[in-house]
């Protein structure tokens, strides 16, 4: 038994007693243990009152003067009490403190509820964004931040990748958006400014553009004269081989300064061309005549498939040097007489243009890194093939631009399938 009802049942006893002597006295000992009992338990109750009150008004002061078990509760309730004052003034501080330097971050930060209406910002969000305290408080982030593209953006991710856009406040400024979900879809979005890479960013396209348009002309006077000579009949026989070697490298130059455009263009924010629907059998057995045309000397067989009747909506020149690339590295890396297949076909969800080989293959290590610019498997054989190592890197920016991915399938000795994968959306009857 413990200590506080061995306590409890003496007072009890004690009460008992008192009341008890009297009562045998007054042969009335009944009556008398029941009216000690009485006091006892009014006692009890009186103590029980002090404590709801003082619960109920001022439970952070010490707790009134009690005895017994209630004296005991009321202390741990005090002691508990404390406790937890403690720990709540520890986490208001570091609170305070998170506040603080996410205030003094140069980065705005956003807090949005679970519909995406604006819960706190800090100070760098009202330069960068223009939110003013406290009236914007409670409005949807989307209502202060219009554009479009941010708001699906916003409301449908994906967020894995941030997104870039002009600021809407401050003109010739560039802001990067970043959202990630916390909680019941509360939402945290950091902004920050990004004018100076973007300026950087364009100064690089804006200096390859350049050089590259500045190449065109100086080659094409080369080339002129390097065919005009190679085919005189004035030249030495011992120089034929020089000029043959002159003439292959500046097509490959010139290649180089056509796909270099080519990707400038695909990346400049400028051109927007409308997507206009394409009938695929044309254009597959359009490329096919060509790539026959062109690499006669390997007599391989290309067969082309074309199991949808669907059109594909896009901009046909850029598809079509798309497809082209492809094709064209099948025939590369593919042995003399291998067969490549073109399929276009379509389910549910998406439509599928594919490039087949039984060529060379590629090792798995590579394929994750075959659409960067310049990068090959082996640079010896993609020289020897006249490749300028930007074909897959301009097919990715093609296929960005119709919202389609490459999907490259690929095992050593045993053949490559690239195939574009176009959302469902861009395709149409
Ligand atoms: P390149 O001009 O060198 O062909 P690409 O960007 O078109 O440049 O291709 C990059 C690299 O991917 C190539 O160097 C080649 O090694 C590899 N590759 C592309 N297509 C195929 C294919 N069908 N089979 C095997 N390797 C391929």
């Amino acid at each position: 038994m413990t200590t506080l009802l061995k306590e409890e049942l003496l007072r009890l006893a004690r009460i008992l007693l008192i009341f008890a002597i009297p009562g045998w006295l007054l042969h009335l000992s009944v009556q008398a243990s029941f009216l000690g009992l009485f006091v006892y338990l009014a006692l009890r109750l009186r103590s029980l009152h002090k404590l709801h009150h003082w619960l109920k008004t001022n439970p952070h002061e010490p707790p009134p003067e009690l005895s017994g078990i209630w004296e005991d509760i009321a202390e741990n309730i005090y002691r508990l009490q404390q406790n937890e004052q403690v720990a709540k003034q520890n986490l208001l501080a570091i609170i305070a403190r998170a506040r603080t330097s996410i205030s003094a971050l140069e980065e705005a930060v956003v807090l949005t509820d679970g519909q995406g209406n604006l819960e706190w910002w800090n100070s760098a969000a009202e330069k960068l964004l223009g939110f003013k305290d406290p009236i914007d408080y409670g409005k949807p982030i989307i209502n202060l931040i219009r554009d479009p593209v941010f708001i699906r953006y916003f409301e449908h991710g994906p967020y894995n990748e941030g997104l870039k856009l002009p600021s809407w406040t401050h003109p010739n400024r560039y802001v990067q958006y970043e959202v990630t979900r916390f909680g019941h879809n509360d939402r945290v979005l950091i902004a920050y400014d990004i004018t100076r890479l973007h300026q950087l960013e364009q100064m690089r396209k804006d200096f390859v553009a350049n050089v590259s348009h500045e190449l065109r002309t100086p080659l094409t006077v080369l080339s002129g004269y390097l065919e005009t000579f190679a085919d005189s009949e004035d030249l030495p026989p011992r120089w034929h081989r020089a000029f043959k070697q002159m003439q292959q490298q500046s097509l490959r130059m010139n290649n180089l300064v056509n796909d270099l455009l080519m990707l400038s263009r695909l990346e400049s924010d400028v051109v927007k061309q409308e997507p206009k629907p394409i009938s695929m059998p044309i254009l597959l057995e359009k490329l096919r005549q060509e790539a026959l045309a062109y690499h006669a000397d390997k007599e391989q067989r290309i067969v082309v498939k074309v199991d949808s009747p669907l059109r594909l909506m896009g901009i046909e020149t850029d598809l079509r040097s798309a497809f082209s690339n492809l094709i064209t590295n099948a025939i590369k890396y593919t042995h003399a007489r291998g067969e490549i297949t073109v399929r276009w076909s379509h389910d549910e969800k998406y439509g599928y243009l594919s490039v087949h080989d039984n060529g060379i293959g590629i090792e798995p290590q590579h394929i994750a890194r075959l659409t960067e610019r310049f990068y090959r498997v082996d640079a010896a054989r993609s020289s020897e093939t006249g490749g300028t190592g930007l074909g897959l890197a301009i097919v990715k920016h093609v296929l960005l631009q119709h919202k389609a991915l490459l999907n490259i399938n690929s095992k050593p000795n045993n053949g490559s399938t690239f195939t574009c994968i176009f959302p469902r959306e861009m395709l149409v009857d």
